[in-house]
């Protein structure tokens, strides 16, 4: 159902990545989605398409392969999609394989009696709210309590429940409200709940990390993902200030890096460049882009030798450590 890979990605696979990642990869950021949960509204990420945990499997067996691959999958925080209708679908979806877990979507209409229905129904791992359900209507500025209520933070409390936290605000991890807030949280007011900062506690560039990683690593019950992260800086900077024990493998498939080109950073700004979208021109190379995941990969593994991460390290990264935080059995074949 997905593009196949290009031969320059194939030559990326074989010359740089099969020898970096390890056999077995636990993924702590994927979506599943069914099209049919979506709606027509202003936003709605209409260009997604179909995956479920099949087609998954099929995607990650062309861009790995030989390795064996389990997920923590988080809800697609699509603005106006049936929420009930799809955490049910992803709740069915990832009872195929018994080491994959699932983050349930929450936005601030979701009451509590709901989730807690869930959560004795099919004891999802923990939540992923969003910033596009903001309360403010302001996706871009708002704070974490904007779009995850006290109510729903009390209920992860009260069930030492994960929360996959995408940052909002300009400077993400680096903005002072970000941090204050997780300060307050993490320390005083919700000291059970469990945090995953996703891309690098919204780093895509080498700044807020770099701004942030003092305060963040003090903090207690936070993790980090790497999805999506295609630049090397911030990698650097998480591997090297912060405990690997802290840092998830995730790459936001499908659709937010099964494409070609990067989030790339120009200063302190960055965006999304799908170069088969862009007029970009190479006049003094062979000109041919390769997928965002292999991108962040590369980096990650360049991040890897310039910080000298053993190989134990890296499987940390990979699926050590979510086998431990999420309480994962893997049999002993690796
Ligand atoms: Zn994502």
């Amino acid at each position: 159902m997905y593009e196949m890979l290009s031969e320059q990605d194939r030559v990326i696979w074989e010359e740089e990545l099969a020898q970096f990642v390890p056999q077995r990869i636990f993924d702590a950021h994927v979506h599943l989605l069914d099209r049919r949960h979506l709606s027509q509204v202003e936003g709605a990420f209409l260009d997604w398409k179909d995956t479920d945990w099949n087609a998954l499997q099929g995607c990650a067996r062309q861009l790995f392969p030989g390795r064996e691959l389990h997920c923590l999958v988080l809800g697609t925080p699509s603005p106006g999609i049936d929420v009930e209708s799809h955490n049910r679908w992803i709740a069915q979806q990832i009872q195929l394989d018994s080491q994959s877990r699932m983050n349930r979507l929450v936005t601030p209409t979701c009451k509590t009696v709901e989730i807690e229905r869930d959560f004795a129904e099919w004891r999802f791992n923990g939540l992923k709210p969003y910033r596009l359900f903001s309360v403010t209507g302001d996706p871009h500025q708002c704070r974490i309590a904007d779009f995850l209520t006290h109510s729903q933070l009390e209920f992860a409390d009260q069930h030492r429940l994960w929360i996959t936290m995408h940052l909002s605000r300009y400077h993400g991890c680096a903005d002072e409200l970000n941090l204050s807030d997780l300060e307050e949280y993490t320390t005083k007011r919700y000291p059970n709940v469990r945090w995953i900062l996703a891309h690098c506690a919204r780093s895509f560039s080498y700044w807020p990390i770099r701004q942030a990683i003092p305060i963040l690593r003090q903090m207690p019950n936070l993790w980090y993902d790497v999805s999506a992260v295609t630049d090397l800086r911030p990698l650097i900077t998480l591997f090297q200030e912060e405990d690997i024990k802290r840092i998830f493998y995730g790459s936001d498939l499908v659709d937010s890096t099964f494409f070609r080109g990067k989030y790339v950073t120009l200063g302190r700004a960055w965006c999304g460049l799908n170069a088969d979208q862009s007029s970009l021109r190479f006049p003094h190379c062979d000109g041919r882009p390769i997928l965002a995941i292999y991108e962040q990969l590369l980096a990650m593994k360049h991040a890897s030798e310039i910080v000298g991460l053993s190989s134990s390290d890296i499987e940390d990264i990979f699926w050590k450590n979510a086998e431990s935080a999420f309480g994962v059995k893997f049999g002993q074949e690796h």
